[in-house]
């Protein structure tokens, strides 16, 4: 597919064929897109690439993809090089939600428009955000544990303090678990954040917690499915693994088969495979010079302590037992095979 005209909004060229602002060229060059990931170790952001990838070639653009281990470094890094190889627009899931604001900055200087992607990139001036509702995420998690232990013990996981979604994903689900903590029902016992959103580090810090409180607690929020596997490993250490109800997020497979099995009571299921088709739909669009307010879909905004970003925000779904089917396998997510084994 070539995409005609492409080449006239293009600031960053770095051939000489392309006159500047507007006017036309007789060579159609092909839109670059980077795309920079904070890490490939959650099953999700395989899903994330792939789609984007597909969806972004399918429209005849060309995506540079970087992963970056869960190091701002190595992101920063890797975003200096995509912005020097001639990108046109950069489609950034930070690593670190403020220092990626410099990112941002360096790429504007370039001419190069800027998705924040999944993540919000905070007091800068992204042109885009394209995410879920990540506080609704929160609210399913923490909705979903009071209604099944309105009272008892809690323990409270977040994700990493490094990423904005963490704090709307525990500010979420404090809207159902803190009206039951004051109260009186509900005891935390335990509450803290894990550093890299690593399921190591969560195992760790849930056998301590376990250890420190006698084995004594009736709900855990894990705020994802790969923290949630490290917390359960730390339960089935103390032949607690199926006996309190725990949270997740991301449907990976891992998750959904403790689901069936009973050892996590649920997931949020947020179709990524439509995230990332949209960010590849809207980035090209960015890159043909369309303008933010003429995509109907970018129809709200989100706050991000500096401006308010154009965003759409995806809508997440809650997973158990009863729509693993339904939501999981219907939708290709899994086969029935993966999840069932047979
Ligand atoms: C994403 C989650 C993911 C977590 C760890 C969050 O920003 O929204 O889907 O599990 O990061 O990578």
């Amino acid at each position: 597919v070539v995409l005609a005209g492409c080449t006239s909004s293009k600031t960053n060229e770095t051939t000489n064929t392309t006159s500047s602002n507007g006017s036309s060229s007789t060579e159609t060059k092909k839109i670059k897109i980077g795309f920079s990931l904070p890490t490939m170790r959650e099953e999700r952001y395989q899903r994330d690439r792939d789609a984007f990838v597909e969806e972004a070639e399918k429209l005849g653009a060309e995506v540079l993809v970087q992963g970056a281990n869960n190091d701002e470094n190595l992101q920063n890094s890797q975003v200096e090089n995509l912005i020097t190889q001639g990108i046109d627009v950069l489609v950034l899931d930070p690593q670190n939600a403020v220092s990626a604001a410099t990112l941002v900055e360096k790429a504007h200087q370039a001419g190069i428009k800027v998705i924040s992607y999944d993540r919000l990139i905070l007091n800068s001036e992204p042109d885009v955000y394209i995410s879920f509702d990540n506080e609704r995420v929160g609210e399913l998690q923490g909705e979903f544990l009071t209604k099944l232990v309105p009272k008892g013990t809690y323990f409270i996981f977040a994700g990493a303090p490094t990423d904005n979604n963490a704090t709307l994903f525990k500010k979420g689900a404090m809207k159902y678990i803190q009206p039951l903590v004051d109260k009186g029902d509900i005891k935390i016992a335990f509450d803290q954040a894990i550093k890299d959103w690593d399921p190591n580090e969560a195992l760790k810090l849930a056998e301590n917690a376990l250890t420190a409180n006698k084995n004594k607690v009736d709900a855990i929020l894990a705020p994802n499915d790969g923290t949630a596997g490290g917390i359960i490993q730390a339960l089935a250490e103390q032949k607690l693994a199926g006996k309190v109800p725990i949270t997740g997020q991301d449907a990976e497979l891992a998750a959904v088969k403790r689901i069936v099995e009973g050892t996590q009571s649920m997931t949020v299921f947020k179709d990524v495979r439509v995230l990332a088709r949209k960010a590849a739909q809207i980035a090209v669009m960015l890159a043909q010079g369309k303008e933010v307010k003429d995509i109907p879909e970018i129809n709200k905004t989100v706050n991000n302590q500096k401006i308010d970003v154009p965003s759409l925000l995806l809508t997440p779904v809650v997973i158990t037992k009863d729509n693993i089917d339904k939501e999981l396998i219907d939708s290709g997510w899994f086969t029935r095979e993966q999840v069932y084994g047979k």
